[in-house]
């Protein structure tokens, strides 16, 4: 049978996904696009596809029409199974012979808890893969026409979690260095937000900082806000925004005004020099 990745590859020998062993594998931020051929791949011969919330449904349609999909992830109001049971699982069916892809988010070593479960492989002798995929904070971003690096405006970027295993802010982050990085992307920060600004205003961080909220970025029900430091809270619980949600924050955020080519697409006149300073108010 030809299928696409023939197509796409003819000459490309793709590993095999042997039975008895695990792929933990990347599915992107959410257009199935996003994709990569070797996830496209595993979804092909996978006999078990154990997945989380994140992955789109869409995706999950590329399945084999007769793999085993299981749902990993909270669901219905019931406790999300623990990361523990969560290896087991895969360990187990892997023992019973599976070919089994485990299939997350974005990329499965970005806050992911890819390296977890690889680890509990590695304990149990089962071998695997990684596959890795777009993570959000980049991919689900250029979505939404915010490059995490643009020549003139940053030399570095800096991802940042907005949530420990206990479900705070975590501790261990340097705010203050933390206040003085160019560009932050926070993952899993929405709740947070209040403080995580009062945190970077404390230290130093101008309130007029661009800030913008990317909501479901790179499905069809995206969603920008625009805001600023001081006022992103605010106006992040005003809007309604829902999760998943990336907070960008930083100078890159203005390049929007040019970059924004899917907002392009349906009209929006885009600016060719958006970091132009604004010119001065003359009637004021
Ligand atoms: N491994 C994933 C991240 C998992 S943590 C990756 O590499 O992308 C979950 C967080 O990722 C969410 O709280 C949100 O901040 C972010 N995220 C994942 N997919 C997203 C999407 N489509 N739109 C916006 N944020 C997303």
């Amino acid at each position: 049978m030809t299928t696409p990745l023939d197509i796409a590859l003819p000459n490309h020998d793709f590993p095999d996904l042997a039975p008895g062993s695990v792929w933990l594998v990347g599915a992107g931020p959410g257009d199935p696009g996003l994709l990569t051929l070797l996830a496209l791949h595993a979804l092909r011969r996978a006999d078990v596809v154990v997945y989380d919330a994140l992955v789109d449904e869409r995706i999950l349609a590329c399945a084999n029409p007769e793999a085993v999909r299981e749902y990993a992830g909270k669901r219905g109001g019931k406790k999300s199974p623990s990361q523990p049971d969560i290896s087991n699982r895969l360990i187990q069916l892997a023992r019973a012979g599976g070919r089994v892809l485990r299939l997350k988010g974005g990329d499965p070593f970005v806050f992911g808890r890819g390296g977890e479960e690889a680890l509990a492989l590695v304990a149990a002798g089962v071998p695997f893969r990684i596959v890795p995929g777009i993570t959000a904070g980049i991919g689900g971003l250029a979505y939404a026409g915010i490059p995490v690096t643009h020549r003139s405006v940053n030399q570095a970027v800096t991802f940042v979690t907005g949530h420990s295993v206990t479900g705070d802010l975590p501790d261990e982050l340097d705010w203050a260095a933390l206040a003085r990085a160019p560009v932050l992307v926070f993952y899993m920060a929405l709740k947070h937000l209040p403080g995580i600004a009062d945190r970077l205003m404390a230290r130093g961080r101008d309130g007029a900082t661009a800030v913008a909220l990317v909501g479901k970025a790179a499905t069809p029900a995206q969603r920008v806000l625009e805001t600023t430091l001081a006022c992103a809270a605010a106006d992040a619980a005003r809007s309604g925004i829902e999760p998943p949600v990336l907070i960008v924050m930083g100078e890159v955020v203005r390049l929007r005004a040019g970059l924004d080519w899917l907002g392009a697409a349906e009209g929006r006149v885009l600016d060719p020099d958006p970091l132009a300073p604004a010119l001065p108010n003359r009637a004021g």
